[in-house]
């Protein structure tokens, strides 16, 4: 991590991140700097990613979402290429980071370094966060596939009749699936239509702590009134309420005045609500009363869709091949998924090479290493047969006729792929036949897949189903 970091002054983590932070302090606001950089320390810097240390988890969620193209952009703008970020969570080297944050938000070529000790002070206790949206987090760059379109159409549903088509509307699914996404969406849509509309958006991890400071300070009234003259709420990772029961006492009751004024309610969740640990009944009633919509994970080919999106916006050409190799490997987080295009393109940036496979495999080496997943031939074949609606032993039969024929082509074709055994083996299995027939079926398969959606689609169904059942480990 460190080679080049250490080469001398000019390319320290330190110095970088100074400049950095002058660049950025050009684009936020002075509240958005000391609220969020202040208890941020630079870690290392490698020549391709840079490392920040950052306070918390939710420290950590609120850069990404919020900062993350605003801090690659004034990275890039020190650097002069693009370069990766990290953030790793470490209280203790965030709060002794000794850089602070620029007082002007101003350009001052060649800033001196600001040696005056900036206020660390925490954000303020009662108002919550001002509503900072993630532009890219909009319902036009959200790619719709079977695995969120019923969560899709719910938030549009909110977002056209806030209200009166569903309340609340709660989502739910594992991380980085686009729960956050999708809200933001609804808000940037509810302003779209009626800019007036007043949108309460923020995490539950907020809405904790600033219970927790009202209480403190004794100003639960000023607490109340904020919280309640809204006319949307929107809190995100309800799960937090977890173990938290005076948090959940308060929020029931934030729950009740909004919903009885009709005012909308939108929630998202890791979990479905009656698995969120100790979480009240009579919440979990309440989070059931309007929609209630699961994301799933996404399927092969959605996946192809959001890396070619997003490959797009990044203004990038990559090729199928390259983005089959990517959204075969990661399967489960979307967030991983842009992660790895933006590594990509990253990586290509700083070799100055255009994006081949050769070139995503340097950029990515621990995808091939988990490429070894390995299927047993019997859990394969089962997979295809029922397919195809055939059986096991149609497929290690000799028999010719083309409703087995193909599927044992397929199945050939997929053994080569996810089991280690050779064109021998293979063809071995699947009715004693010798590798040059294999061969010649893989050979017959992949260029079938060029030319006909049809048997991609199914070919890709059954890649994604080998991929759902037997995980790569990681
Ligand atoms: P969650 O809140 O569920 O953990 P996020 O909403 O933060 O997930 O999504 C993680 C990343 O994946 C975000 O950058 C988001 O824009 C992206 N993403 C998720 N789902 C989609 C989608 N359907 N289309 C495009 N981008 C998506
Ligand atoms: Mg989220």
């Amino acid at each position: 991590m460190t080679a080049r970091a250490s080469e001398g002054p000019a390319t320290s983590a330190n110095e970088i991140w100074t400049a950095t932070l002058q660049e950025l302090a050009n684009k936020l606001r002075r509240e958005q700097l000391q609220t969020w950089f202040l208890r941020v320390a630079p870690v290392s810097f490698d020549g391709q990613s840079f490392v920040l240390a950052v306070p918390s988890e939710f420290h950590r969620n609120w850069i990404l979402e919020s900062y993350n193209a605003a801090i690659l952009n004034s990275l890039k703008g020190v650097l002069g290429y693009t370069v990766g970020l990290q953030l790793i969570i470490d209280p203790e080297r965030a709060a002794l980071s000794n850089i602070s944050v620029p007082e002007q938000t101003v350009v001052i070529p060649a800033a001196p370094r600001n040696h005056a000790p900036a206020a660390r002070e925490l954000p303020p206790v009662v108002a919550p966060p001002q509503l900072s949206l993630n532009p890219n987090y909009t319902f036009e760059n959200f790619v719709v596939g079977p695995c969120n379109r019923f969560a899709f159409a719910g938030a549009m549903g909110v977002a056209e009749n806030p209200s009166k088509a569903y309340n609340p509307l709660f989502l739910h699914g594992s991380v980085g699936l686009g729960k956050t996404h999708l809200l933001q969406g609804i808000c940037g849509e509810l302003l779209k239509r009626r800019p007036k509309t007043r949108i309460l958006y923020l995490s539950c991890e907020t809405f904790t702590n600033h219970f927790i400071g009202a209480l403190e300070k004794g100003a639960l009234e000023e607490f109340r009134r904020r919280y309640r003259s809204t006319d949307v709420l929107v809190v995100d990772d309800i799960h937090f309420l977890a173990n938290k029961e005076r948090t959940q006492e308060e929020f029931f009751h934030t729950f009740n005045a909004v919903f009885q004024e009709d005012k909308q309610i939108v929630l998202s969740s890791d979990s479905p609500a009656q698995e969120i640990p100790t979480l009240q009944d009579r919440l979990i009633s309440r989070f059931k009363w309007g929609l209630e919509a699961e994301i799933e994970k996404p399927c092969l080919e959605t996946r192809l869709a959001i890396l070619q999106r997003k490959a797009r916006t990044m203004n990038v050409q990559i090729s199928d091949e390259i983005a089959r190799f990517l959204a075969e490997r990661i399967t489960h987080n979307i967030r991983e998924l842009e992660g790895a295009i933006n590594r990509v393109v990253g990586f290509a940036g700083l070799e100055r090479e255009s994006i081949t496979l050769d070139l995503v495999h340097r950029a990515m080496p621990e995808l091939l290493k988990e490429q070894t997943t390995v299927v047993r031939f019997d859990d394969l074949a089962s997979i295809v047969a029922k397919k195809y609606h055939i059986k096991i032993q149609d497929l290690q039969s000799r028999r010719r006729h083309q409703s087995i024929a193909f599927p044992r082509q397929v199945a050939m074709y997929l053994s080569r792929k996810y089991t280690k055994h050779s064109l021998e083996e293979i063809g071995a299995y699947f009715g004693g036949r010798d590798h040059t027939t294999v061969m010649y079926s893989i050979d017959k398969l992949e260029g079938l897949l060029k030319e006909n959606n049809q048997i991609r689609e199914t070919v890709d169904a059954l890649v994604d189903e080998i991929g759902r059942s037997f995980p790569r480990n990681n």
